[in-house]
């Protein structure tokens, strides 16, 4: 038995319409389905644009289907004049289980600060949503480096004065920024190192107890022909992908990892 439940995570990012989105998870489910997935034994959930959440929402409950599913972003806010923004409350009523919190394309297109990511986790604790908290250095930190102390700095930041009490289930994402979308991978060894750090963290910051129940993700550039090695890592409990989870079966391929 693992401890923690692994979780197998799919960023959509701006991709897929809701037609197209409906179709991909009904091949993906067909595909768990037909390899007898276990979804008590690994957590998978895909993290579509949000103009297809509903349709995903109402194929999940008309089939019973056990994904989960999240939103890729939301506001720190829950109503009001906020043209454009997605409140929280919306996402929760639309059945969301969890929502990415800090991709690296928000803090970077959108300019995204640890002050304002404190917020959007606030915001998604509200309406219990679990957030997935992405955190991750560049190229320069990484060449010089200051991995480490920056991506621990960037959970710090997002957790500020924030309880394990609060937290409940959080996930945290560690998404190196040049290992994304790019076909880099980084080594297994990497993806460890930083796993332990933040848990070791996390266990500094609150406890012991929390941060083993705390499940740390890799990210970047996963496909089904590294993720064993990746998550061979005692500390790394699941990945969070992109371009491969836009294919039902690389994705599929890569939920059914043997840890
Ligand atoms: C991501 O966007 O979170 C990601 C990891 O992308 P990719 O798998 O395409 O590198």
């Amino acid at each position: 038995q693992f401890v923690r439940r692994p979780l197998i995570a799919g960023n959509w990012k701006m991709n897929m319409d809701h037609m197209q989105g409906i179709a991909l998870v009904q091949k993906l489910a067909w595909t768990l389905d037909d390899a007898g997935h276990d979804y008590e034994r690994v957590q998978v959930s895909v993290f579509p644009p949000f103009t297809d959440l509903r349709g995903v929402q109402t194929l999940v409950t008309g089939d019973k289907l056990s994904l989960d599913y999240g939103a890729q972003d939301l506001s720190e806010h829950d109503s009001g004049a906020y043209t454009g923004d997605i409140s929280g409350q919306f996402l929760s009523r639309l059945g969301c289980s969890q929502v990415l919190i800090g991709h690296s394309e928000r803090r970077e297109v959108h300019g995204e600060d640890d002050a304002l990511l404190n917020r959007k986790i606030r915001a998604a604790l509200r309406h219990d949503l679990a957030p997935v908290l992405c955190v991750g250095e560049g190229l320069e930190v990484r060449q010089a480096g200051d991995h480490v102390s920056h991506t621990l700095a960037q959970l710090d930041g997002a957790l500020e004065g924030l309880t394990a009490d609060d937290l409940g289930e959080l996930v945290v994402a560690y998404e190196p920024v040049w290992a994304i979308g790019t076909g880099e991978v980084a080594g297994p060894e990497d993806a460890q190192e930083m796993a332990a750090a933040v848990r070791a963290h996390l266990a500094e910051r609150y406890s012991a107890e929390f941060a083993d129940g705390v499940r740390i993700l890799y990210g970047g550039s996963v496909k089904a022909k590294n993720v064993a090695s990746i998550l061979a890592g005692t500390d790394v409990d699941g990945a969070l992908v992109g371009g491969a989870s836009l294919e039902a079966e690389e994705f599929a391929n890569i939920v059914s990892f043997e840890k």
